[in-house]
Order: structure tokens, then sequence, then C-alpha cells
């Protein structure tokens, strides 16, 4: 299986390689996403580490709107542009106003999704997405820009299907989907070609323990039993899915 999105810069797998190596028992790949440029070096570094194991996804996060400027775009643009090889995916970037709640802020998270948003379409690198309470916003600037390499991670807006299903955009699945009604529906609804496999570790918890890569299988799990296919089914079609998605290239 393979966690399309995690955070391994998170100090609780920060220089830990032993417990990224056991990772690789059980995963074909994972997928780290660097929300701070503070980060951008180590998990360019991690991904050098572990060659075919450990992908690298680089943005510029919507819950630090505050700190960025003008420059920031700039100058990631520019970090992007030289390091397009060894990045996957431009994210996780989106609008986020759950932890943003004043106006501007707001307004200035739009601003920067719609530049991150075109950028990714000039290099032509797949974004992966995070919505938290604007669904209706990020989707206006997704269809606006119209581009199809989108991953909309963890995603949480059952109203909004239709859209997904329309513009051909992926969705990620992660533990959330043991406790919430509306993950579910989204996964029923949504066919398996659309779907891919996370943990957001280790931010997301699990009854109450911080989650690890290694727990999309519970997460696969879960899929089977909603969708009444088999583990396997789930295992063999969202690998597929986030390979050619983010065009993966595996060492086994
Ligand atoms: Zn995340």
């Amino acid at each position: 299986m393979i966690d399309v999105h995690c955070h391994l810069e998170h100090e609780k797998f920060k220089n830990n390689k032993e417990l990224i190596k056991s990772f690789k028992r059980e995963l074909k790949a994972v997928i780290t996403s660097s929300p701070h440029p503070n980060d951008f070096d180590y998990t360019l570094q991690l991904k050098k580490e572990f060659e075919g194991f450990v992908f690298a996804c680089i943005g510029l996060h919507p819950e630090y709107i505050e700190e960025f400027s003008e420059d920031t775009l700039d100058a990631f643009e520019e970090f992007v542009k030289e390091k397009k090889d060894e990045i996957v995916s431009i994210g996780e970037i989106g609008l986020d106003y759950f932890w943003v709640k004043d106006e501007k802020l707001r307004e200035k998270q739009k601003w920067f999704f719609e530049k991150l948003v075109e950028f990714a379409k000039t290099i032509n690198k797949p974004i992966t997405v995070h919505i938290r309470d604007a669904h209706e916003d990020a989707f206006k600037i997704l269809e606006a820009i119209d581009f199809q390499k989108v991953h909309l991670h963890m995603f949480g807006g059952d109203k909004l299907i239709d859209k997904v299903m329309a513009n051909e955009w992926k969705i990620s699945v992660g533990p959330i989907i043991l406790r919430s009604k509306k993950h579910k529906r989204i996964v029923k609804k949504l066919p398996l070609e659309r779907i891919m496999l996370e943990t957001d570790s280790p931010w997301m918890k699990i009854n109450g323990k911080e989650s690890m890569p290694i727990d999309v299988k519970i997460v696969a799990e879960k899929i089977a039993e909603i969708k009444k296919i088999s583990l396997q089914e789930v295992e063999v079609e969202t690998d597929k899915n986030a390979i050619s998605f983010f065009n993966l290239e595996l060492s086994y």
C-alpha cells in the first residue's frame, strides 16, 4: 500500500531513520508533505536517502498564511523549478477557514492558492490540496484554472462529489473514515479509481493515538467494508492510482 499524504518532517519522525525504514516492510511508498519552507531541505534530503520509497510533496500550507509574502511565493516558485524532478506534487496548498477566521487573511489565502495552482499548471505538476471549511471557494478557484492534476487530501466536501467526478480529480481517504459518516458517504459514492490512501500522520489521530503511515491498512480495510469488495482489490487499485497520478518511480 501507499500512504500518499503524511508528515515525516514532524518531530515524531524527524531523524528517526529506523522508524522510517520499518515502514518499508509494509508499504510500497510514502509521500511526505512538507508544508513550510523551513522543512523543504530536510524533506528532499529524506527523499534522497530513501530513494524510490519516500517521495516529496512541497507546498505553502494555508494555515501559515500570515507568515507568507509575495517574496515567499517567488522564492517557492524558484525552488520548485530548480528541484522539479525531485518533487512529485505541490502541496499542501489550499484554503483553511477553520484556523483562519480573519477576512483579510482568507483573501490572502485565496490569492496564494490561485497563484500556486496557476504555477503548478504551468510546470504541469500535480497539486495536493488541503481544504477546511472552504470547499465552495476552493472549488471556484480550481475550476476557473481548469487543471486536472488535482489531489484533494482528506476530502470532506460531500456535497461537491459531482464536481470531483466531472473534473476528474482524485481524493485520498484517511483514518477519519473510521469515525466520520460524511467521509463514509464520500467513499461509497466515488468509484475506486478516484481514491487513494493516506494517514496525514502523525496529525490525524486513531483512537486518541497519533497515526503512522502503516495505518493506511486500517483505512483500506474500512474502504473494502464500505464498498463490499476485497481488501486486495482496494490495495491493488489505490496503489495503481497513486503510482500513475504522482508518476512514482518505485524502487521495490
Ligand atoms: Zn497534511
